[in-house]
């Protein structure tokens, strides 16, 4: 298993990890897939386009205006309150596979891998394993 670190500079941030994923894996990687899994209950991954960076933006503020900060929420604790960020989470999930071909990750042209940060700023961690 590999690790892969982001630091997070905003509550809220979808960051491309796509090129360090790549750089955990190595060269050539020999398996049918590799799972990459984020280990937090308010930070995810997900994969969309990277071409264009303002997708991530896009998606940023989506989310935040999916789930506001402001509902109504149970979960409080004193300088935890990120029920929002949680919730941001669930939609999102904690984990993708993607499949090799030729040792590759089998991404479509427009695709990269996004670590979706939702109670930032922090040091984060993703967790990538290759499926044999
Ligand atoms: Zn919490």
């Amino acid at each position: 298993m590999h690790e892969v670190s982001v630091k997070t500079e905003r509550k809220t941030q979808v960051v491309d990890i796509t090129s360090s994923v790549r750089e955990a894996l190595g060269e050539k990687v020999d398996g049918a897939a590799v799972l990459v899994y984020v280990p937090h209950t308010t930070a995810g991954v997900t994969i969309n386009e990277h071409a264009d960076p303002n997708v991530a933006r896009d998606l940023e503020m989506s989310l935040e205006r999916i789930v506001e900060d402001g509902w109504p929420f149970k979960h409080w604790e004193p300088g935890d309150e990120n029920a929002s960020s949680h919730i941001r989470t669930a939609l999102i999930g904690p984990q993708v596979v993607v499949p090799l071909n030729g040792g590759k990750l089998a991404l479509g042209t427009w695709q990269g891998i996004f670590f979706c940060e939702f109670d930032g700023p922090r040091s984060r961690k993703v967790l990538v394993s290759v499926l044999r």
